[in-house]
């Protein structure tokens, strides 16, 4: 898939809001929630995409190209959960079996044998796993469920039970006092043979126990020379190991990278079901209701659950699209964007991007200020306007 024309069908996100605890940096639409109620949010998610039906005038929804079902804890729906939102969407799109690109994430304590088995037999075939760190004191101190040791047997239950295409989450920048080794993690990473690694920088938001702990003086962050130090070390061991870092935070052995990111990436049409969820569609964008509650109580008594929506004008599109184009090994092209050659010449010589023809893209020493580049060519549009 390389442009808009040639996808072979809808990205569908499934959101699972629920998670055994929250983990002390974590602002993500979730609700504590060991035992959740799955069939009610079946029957929610079944609800809400047959919103969508009647939304799009009743037409066969499309194709799909790829699932991902994230969270949240997506392995707390066990394996009857994920088998029966199976069927639920199998009533509402088709695709093919030997195409499509089902991923779902996992948490390693709750990604037993039995489920990564059954996951892989019902059709799931990428999978996602928050490990974040092999290192014991750095996940109790995240306010992780899993240790080290449980987070390699979780690895190992993937790979048996058939997913080649496992993918796992690490992150950076914790503050030195935990003493955390990033590159004992990445070798660990390496060592166990997964095919793809996300990376993200740790971040402190305000609405979290961390943000609290940060903003009252408690914690302080890691600073930005380790940010950066870390982040680089990630970028070239990886590379070294013959990952391609294809986006900002993800790297891929050739032909594990992730197809359902790059329907965002590249601006084709998403659908987003779940608390939370947000879609583009026609040109529209929508989201919907954040809280599960409250996105239950709506769509069980046959309500709309989209809370917004809106038309973006074409220039938040070209900003959008300048943004999302710059995340990734792909570039942008200058021309669709009308970018200066004393603007790309800047970037160019202090070395945060290259030149491919009519491409650029940025290095990593770019994307670690993408945001500030694209707030700059913002701020300098609307000087000229
Ligand atoms: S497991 Fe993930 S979604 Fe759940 S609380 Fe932790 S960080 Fe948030």
């Amino acid at each position: 898939m390389s442009t808009k024309e040639e996808a072979p069908g809808l990205a569908l996100y499934v959101h699972v809001p629920f998670c055994a605890r929250r983990c002390h940096y974590c602002d993500f639409a979730v609700t504590r929630s060991p035992d959740p109620p799955v069939d009610e949010w079946l029957a929610s998610i079944d609800a809400d995409l047959s919103e969508w039906r009647r939304e799009l005038c009743g037409t066969d929804l499309p194709a799909l190209d790829t699932i991902f079902v994230g969270g949240g804890t997506p392995t707390l729906l066990g394996a009857r959960g994920m088998e029966s939102l199976g069927d639920c969407l199998a009533r509402h799109f088709r695709w093919d079996e030997e195409t499509i690109e089902w991923s779902a994430e996992a948490n390693p304590n709750s990604l037993t044998a039995d489920t990564a088995i059954a996951w892989r037999g019902i059709g799931v075939n990428r999978l996602s796993l928050g490990v974040q760190s092999f290192d014991d004191r750095a996940l109790q101190w995240l306010g992780r469920l899993h240790d080290g040791r449980e987070a390699c047997e979780a690895v190992e239950r993937a790979l048996t039970a058939g997913f080649d295409n496992l993918s796992l989450d690490l992150i950076f920048g914790l503050p030195q006092e935990i003493e955390r080794s990033w590159q004992a993690d990445l070798h660990k990473a390496l060592e166990l043979g997964v095919v793809h690694l996300s990376t993200y920088g740790l971040t402190a938001e305000p609405e979290t126990p961390l943000g609290r702990n940060v903003a009252h003086g408690r914690v302080a962050l890691a600073g930005q020379e380790q940010y950066v130090e870390e982040y680089l070390l990630g970028v070239n061991l990886l590379g070294s190991h013959h990952f391609t870092h294809y986006e900002v935070s993800n790297f891929a052995r050739s032909g594990y990278e992730c197809r359902h990111n790059w329907h965002y990436w590249i601006g084709t049409e998403y659908l987003g079901v779940g608390p939370s969820a947000h879609s583009y569609i026609r040109g529209q964008r929508t989201w919907n209701v954040r809280d599960w509650q409250a996105y239950r109580a709506a769509a069980l008594a046959g309500e709309t659950v989209r809370e917004g929506r809106e038309l973006p004008s074409g220039e938040q599109r070209r900003m959008e699209a300048l943004w999302l184009g710059l995340r990734t090994r792909r570039g942008i092209d200058l021309d669709r964007f009308g970018i200066s050659e004393a603007i790309v010449a800047g970037w160019i010589s202090d070395g945060r991007a290259i030149r491919q023809g009519a491409r650029v893209k940025l290095t990593p020493h770019g994307w670690l200020v993408l945001d500030d580049m694209v707030a700059e060519l913002a701020a300098r549009t609307t000087e000229d306007e």
